[in-house]
């Protein structure tokens, strides 16, 4: 039984113009490295299917569904519409958040069941600054979230775990399930940025961690431990997902936590550690920012060897 990875073309087509750092060029980067660091050999790869408006609705509220779906479709050949300053759409930008949620869903259908011990999905746009009714932050659908209720609802999970280790704060993950009695999710990341909150929880199933810049790793892995670990040995998932973003890198520009490779490689194996202990094992990895390519691609090559179990 092979891990899966799961990813589409369909996700590359999506761009936000030149220059924009969320670009397509770090899927790539993202594969190359898995590649020629011979991880793909112990992955089978799959194409992410869309998501469905059922799927979606269970993250997002019917009248943003339709909003956005009605904008995106009407992108003129070309061109961009802009969703916020920093976040626009092309044409092809719709059905790449399709992918990119599906890619969740079926990240969640193939852990939940069994026929893949754990998941990572190469994906964008990415998803964790999705709200309920807000797209921004270069994302759409929040594919997290989307996977999570999915797995709720179609698998009867009870208690699934949401790690966000990004440098920016999941603001739309914990705007969508705050309040949800089967989710716990935990957060790192560095103060006084975008989105610029998180620091006052929105529900007490939210484990909140803001550092200050240029904490580094020492800082880091100690939040990890002290607050991250307890609270979920204590919630004991049934399930674990992970909204993987590599931003916080001392290479990437975008944040100032200063991580390294070695530091992804060590929470992933903290993250392994509870999945092994209480989810039989059962972790799906969603791809969120991550701007710098080269730091980009090891990081993620860090990540996904111990996540695999090749290490
Ligand atoms: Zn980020």
């Amino acid at each position: 039984m092979l891990a899966a990875y799961i990813t589409h073309i369909d996700c590359q087509k999506h761009e936000m113009g030149n220059h924009h750092p969320e670009c397509p060029e770090r899927l790539g980067a993202v594969n190359d490295q898995l590649l020629i660091k011979g991880l793909l050999d112990y992955m089978e790869q799959l194409d992410a299917p869309l998501a469905t408006q059922e799927q979606l609705a269970r993250a997002h509220s019917p009248s943003y569904l339709n909003e956005f779906a009605e904008i995106a479709q009407q992108v003129p050949e070309n061109r961009h519409v802009q969703i916020d300053p920093d976040t626009s759409i092309n044409e092809f930008s719709y059905q790449a958040a399709l992918r990119a949620a599906g890619a969740a869903v079926l990240a969640a259908n193939l852990v939940a069941s069994g026929q893949a011990p754990v998941a990572f999905c190469n994906i964008r746009p990415p998803g964790h600054h999705a709200e309920r009714s807000n797209a921004g932050g270069f994302c759409f659908f929040n594919n997290v979230a989307v996977g999570i209720r999915h797995a709720i609802a179609h698998h009867g999970i009870e208690r699934i775990a949401l790690i966000d280790f990004d440098v920016h704060h999941g603001n739309g993950s914990e705007d969508i399930l705050f309040d949800d009695p089967h989710v716990l999710m935990c957060s790192i990341f560095e103060k006084n940025l975008y989105p610029f909150c998180g620091d006052v929880p929105m529900g007490a199933n939210m484990v909140n961690v803001g550092l200050p810049t240029r904490s580094g790793s020492e800082a880091f892995r100690q939040a990890v431990s002290e607050v991250w670990m307890p609270a979920l040995e204590k919630f004991q998932p049934e399930m674990i997902f992970i909204s993987a973003g590599f931003d916080a890198h001392r290479e990437d520009d975008m944040g100032n936590l200063a991580l390294v490779e070695a530091d992804y490689e060590w929470v992933t194996k903290q993250i392994v550690m509870i999945a092994q202990r209480y989810s039989h094992g059962r972790i799906v990895s969603c791809l969120e920012g991550g701007y710098d390519l080269s730091s980009l691609g090891r990081s993620v090559a860090a990540h996904v060897r111990v996540l695999i179990g090749a290490d």
